[in-house]
């Protein structure tokens, strides 16, 4: 079905084609004609399927033919969880709006800048505001924005907006909007909280479940390397040098971490950057641009950069440290193969981490054969020991628990058998998430590989959701 099929205007269609969009993803096909009617969508879509496009196209359709909002009002509300994400939101409404007969007008509304210019250009109103939760209230206490007059609410990646711990503003920000609005919610996976809202949120839904399809199954071969964890770094160099890659996303697990791995990369010669949370607005701007733009070869990231990030063109994703969980990994890993392009997944395990990788192969019932680089063998065994009286005292044990202890006391491991030949280079297709993995978010996952680490330990910082303040509409 192509794109006019789907009742989408010439202005708009130009603007695909100038995209080299030929036909609409399976969500973009889904979702567009019931936001051209003025529905509510419920909508289960990976990052990289077109749910951006799958949105805006509509919204901005509608939008061009509504008059302008005026005083400090907006049409149309886009909340994000992330500063970035919320740049390329913005980027592609103003990309796909560019040649309506009035461009409208979009704002972005993110913390990390001074809340002054956004102040300024939200005077006479907007047609669209993607905000991140905190400014747009920022904003809205300022009086610099009234939500009154919202017509379309967009929540994007509603999963991450929780696991952010934006539950509490979302609740504040759903109770400011008008009652008669169209909702459009779209997230990868849907754990208890993001399904209630949803529940609360949307009236007879269109509903889509996006588990993959031809266009935008990505081609990603995914690599399982063992290494003793103070190797890394030179096993990352010989890797970038010899194996020829142009671009590498790193994964690690802290904000010191990529400090410390992109200076001891440039130490050994090659371009590195870092990226987390931390860094200003325009440090972070500034380090993607160079990353876009060849500058650096190397990037080492946090997780900031495993969500909603659109790397074109990336041919190597590296899990220098192990993720979390295997929703990390899924979207850390995501970040490589993306429109129809190939790419290359590579984690690096060490005796350590050996049994928290088995769980997320477990998690996406998969096996990723594991592989030695020559002069890289690792010489550490397996260490971990299962816990005392099963982890947490006075509980039983748990299926974490009990994997962690047969992975740690598992004879002829390869860990155990440092003399083991190298196995060949696995080759084989991600298999894409199949179901939503909604894991009870009781409590942050363990930290799989503490003792690993060649930084500082790892931290992790979790808020805790507070349900009864989610607000209704
Ligand atoms: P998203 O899931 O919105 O982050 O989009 C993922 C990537 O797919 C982005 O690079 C889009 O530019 C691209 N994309 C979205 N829709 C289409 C389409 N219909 N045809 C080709 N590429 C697309």
């Amino acid at each position: 079905m192509p794109f006019t099929a789907l009742g989408l205007s010439p202005a708009i269609i130009r603007a695909l084609t100038a995209r080299n969009y030929v036909m609409p993803t399976p969500v973009q096909a889904e979702a567009v004609p019931t936001v051209l009617r003025g529905g509510d969508v419920w909508a289960q879509a990976q990052t990289g399927s077109g749910k951006t496009a799958a949105f805006a196209l509509p919204i901005l359709q509608h939008l061009s033919s509504q008059t302008r909002p005026t005083g400090r009002t907006v049409s149309t509300l886009v909340l994000v969880p992330t500063r970035e994400l919320a740049a390329q939101v913005a980027d592609a409404f103003s990309d796909y709006g560019q040649h309506l007969a009035s461009a409208p007008k979009v704002i972005t509304a993110v913390g990390g800048v001074s809340i002054n210019p956004q102040m300024m250009d939200l005077r006479g109103g907007a047609d669209i505001v993607v905000a991140t939760p905190g400014r747009l209230l920022d904003l809205v206490d300022k009086n610099a924005l009234k939500l009154n007059a919202v017509e379309s609410l967009v929540l994007d990646e509603a999963d991450q907006l929780f696991a952010l711990g934006f539950a509490v503003e979302l609740g504040r920000i759903l109770s400011l909007l008008p009652r008669r609005r169209q909702n459009l919610l779209f997230s990868a996976t849907f754990p208890s909280e993001v399904t209630a809202l949803a529940s609360e949120l949307l009236h007879d839904p269109h509903r889509i479940e996006i588990k993959s399809a031809p266009e935008t199954t990505p081609d990603i071969i995914e690599r399982a390397i063992e290494v003793d964890a103070p190797r890394r770094t030179q096993l990352l160099r010989h890797l970038i040098v010899e194996e020829d890659w142009a671009r590498v996303l790193i994964f690690v697990a802290t904000k010191y971490s990529t400090g410390h791995v992109a200076e001891k990369l440039r130490r050994l010669g090659i371009d590195a950057g870092e990226l987390h949370g931390e860094l200003s607005q325009g440090g972070r701007t500034r380090m993607l641009s160079d990353f876009h733009e060849g500058k650096i070869t190397a990037l080492v990231a946090t997780d900031i950069a495993a969500r909603g990030l659109d790397f074109e063109q990336l041919p190597v994703v590296v899990n220098y440290d192990l993720p979390r969980s295997a929703i990390v990994y899924t979207h850390r890993i995501g970040r490589t193969g993306r429109a129809g392009a190939s790419g290359e997944a590579v984690s690096f395990v060490s005796a350590a981490t050996f049994a928290h990788f088995q769980l997320i192969e477990k998690r996406h019932d998969s096996h990723i054969p594991r592989e030695q680089i020559s002069g890289f063998e690792p010489a550490m065994v397996t260490t971990i020991q299962p816990p005392a009286a099963g982890g947490v005292k006075g509980k039983r044990k748990s299926k974490k628990d009990k994997l962690r202890e047969a992975a740690g006391l598992a004879p002829g491991h390869p860990l155990n058998d440092p003399g083991s030949t190298a196995k060949p280079k696995p080759a084989r297709q991600l298999k894409p998430a199949s179901k939503p993995r909604s894991a009870p978010r009781k409590k942050p996952a363990p930290a799989p590989d503490q003792s690993a680490f060649d930084e500082k330990p790892r931290s992790f910082s979790w808020r805790r959701v507070d349900r009864n303040q989610r607000g209704s509409r």
